[in-house]
């Protein structure tokens, strides 16, 4: 039997290397710098996902569950690989708990780091506690306790869901769309107004995207739950006292537009992840402008630039979950096929 697999990241991307793997028989040890595995969906307690309507504890704790319990997973949790030296089928890797292991291969299953909108000061996160982000949301609708303003828990009765803070945004150097907060953000408007019929929500927009099968959200939002968009460039939020004022410029009619709420939400994005820089070193890849992990392209797109070295899901870029999986399916792929060709060599 070949040395297992190292796959360095247990959400989305990482679970399904794993799965892959150990379902073609190939052992694999799966490490996570966090005491629990799933991810950013259960790690940051996401509700139900887009576009499967499914929760996420159910969906991607469901692949946590049948990783745990696969025979050839070695499972380590609260562990980072410190260094990784060898060849294609015969690598050693040091982990901080001070474990050494051989592997065949390495998956970079690493993930992103959600935009922290601090970054994005004029827009009222950190000096307005109702003043929240989607992933704020996420963990309302996901605890059961439901949408509520931070400052005193009530009920609010409008809502503003600003999208594309800390994407697509050049002055802060983040040039990229992450993909999913468009489709997100209709879904969690659905959502509150489901849970708060009296609510108005509005989403101010630069562009909605939508994308494919997922503009059925947008509409459905406008025709079923009367979400109301505005074309919108946003200055500032503010407070007077008693509501948080979001100001800006209608960029459909060109005029001033400021309107009061009770909650402000920022549709974060995904950010490189903040130790890739680190993660570059130890492994000897490359990285692209931007800071995620550089992938092969087309016939080789799970390829880092080290041979036996491959890269999954949002590590690569923002990814939605169904591609980050589908990214480790192809990993998994790619690592089997490279041992195999070394064994018969
Ligand atoms: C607010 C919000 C809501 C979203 N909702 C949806 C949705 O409904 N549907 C959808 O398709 N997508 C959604 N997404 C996108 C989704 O979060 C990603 O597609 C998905 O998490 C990517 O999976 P991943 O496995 O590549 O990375 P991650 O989920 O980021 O997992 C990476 C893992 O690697 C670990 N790790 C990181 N660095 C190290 C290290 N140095 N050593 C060891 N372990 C490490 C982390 O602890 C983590 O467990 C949402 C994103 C945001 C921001
Ligand atoms: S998906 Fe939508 S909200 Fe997210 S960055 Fe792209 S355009 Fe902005």
């Amino acid at each position: 039997m070949s040395k297992p697999v190292l796959i360095v990241g247990a959400g989305p991307a990482g679970l399904a290397a794993a799965g892959a793997l150990a379902g073609a028989g190939q052992p694999v040890v799966l490490v996570d710098k966090e005491s629990r595995l799933g991810g950013a969906p259960i790690l940051s307690g996401y509700a139900k996902l887009v576009p499967t309507g499914e929760w996420a504890k159910d969906a991607i704790g469901g692949m946590v569950r049948r990783v745990e319990q696969d025979a050839l997973v070695m499972v380590k949790k609260g562990a980072r690989v410190e260094s990784f030296e060898g060849e294609p089928g015969g690598f050693r890797a040091m982990l901080s708990d001070g474990a050494s292991l051989e592997a065949g291969a390495a998956i970079l299953a690493t993930g992103f780091t959600h935009f922290d909108s601090v970054n994005k000061p004029e827009w009222g996160f950190g000096t307005f506690p109702d003043v929240v982000t989607t992933t704020q949301v996420e963990q309302m609708i996901s605890s059961g306790r439901g949408v509520r303003c931070p400052s005193d828990g009530r009920k609010p009765q409008r809502v503003a869901i600003l999208l594309c803070v800390g994407s697509r945004d050049r002055q802060i150097g983040r040039e990229w769309c992450s993909k999913i907060c468009c489709t997100v953000s209709c879904n969690i408007a659905m959502e509150i107004r489901e849970e708060l019929p009296e609510c108005h929500v509005y989403i101010y927009y630069m562009d909605i995207r939508t994308y494919g099968l997922n503009e059925t959200f947008y509409w459905k939002s406008q025709e079923e739950f009367k979400v109301k968009y505005i074309k919108a460039r946003i200055a500032e939020v503010t407070s007077d006292g008693q509501k948080l004022i979001v100001k800006g410029e209608d960029t459909l009619v060109k005029r001033p537009i400021t309107i009061p709420f009770d909650m402000v939400v920022h549709a974060i994005g995904m950010d490189p992840n903040v130790e890739n820089k680190s993660i570059a070193g130890v492994f000897g890849v490359g990285l692209q402008e931007h800071g995620h992990i550089a992938r092969g392209s087309y016939g080789a797109s799970s390829a880092t630039s080290r041979p036996g070295v491959f890269v999954a899901g949002a590590a690569t870029g923002p990814e939605t979950i169904d591609d980050s999986i589908a990214q480790g399916n192809a990993a998994a792929m790619a690592a089997l096929a490279m041992l195999r060709r070394k064994a018969a060599a």
